[in-house]
């Protein structure tokens, strides 16, 4: 839930950056001139209003972009940045060790795997939470005796 939350706010914070830009933008901007007597709409016909829509436009969905990249590489438990990726698998045994990445969270509390190979379509990513390390610790020394 956290994590979603996180999400959410960083839409709605883009969103209110680009609701507080465009007010500015327009006022910029000079006003339409009218031609032969009438005024046009001025996506299309205005050359600076068309380029500005479409700049604003651009620039939002590469926001939205940077949020979803950004979301995808935090810690869903901690929601701090994902770190040290190490590269796994190998390129020569596709079905039993396919290539991929992994990121951990600094804290231990997960990995994430991201696959390098995508043979059907885009493969999603693993997220895999790790347990206590103490317990971890715990079972692999119980398994040694
Ligand atoms: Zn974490």
């Amino acid at each position: 839930m956290k994590y979603w939350g996180y999400f959410a706010a960083k839409l709605i914070a883009i969103a209110a950056l680009l609701s507080a830009v465009w007010p500015v933008f327009r006022m910029v901007l000079p006003a339409p001139q009218p031609f032969l007597y009438e005024h046009l709409e001025q996506m299309g016909h205005d050359l600076w209003y068309t380029a500005l829509v479409y700049g604003f436009w651009l620039a939002a969905a590469g926001l939205v972009y940077l949020a979803v990249l950004d979301q995808k590489y935090r810690c869903r438990t901690c929601l701090r940045r994902l770190r040290m990726p190490i590269a796994r698998g190998s390129w020569s045994r596709l079905l039993t060790g396919r290539p991929h990445t992994e990121y951990i969270c600094p804290y231990g509390h997960g990995t994430l795997k991201v696959p390098e190979l995508h043979l059907t379509g885009k493969e999603p990513n693993d997220w895999a939470e790790h347990q206590d390390i103490w317990t971890e610790l715990e079972l692999l020394d119980t398994h040694r005796r």
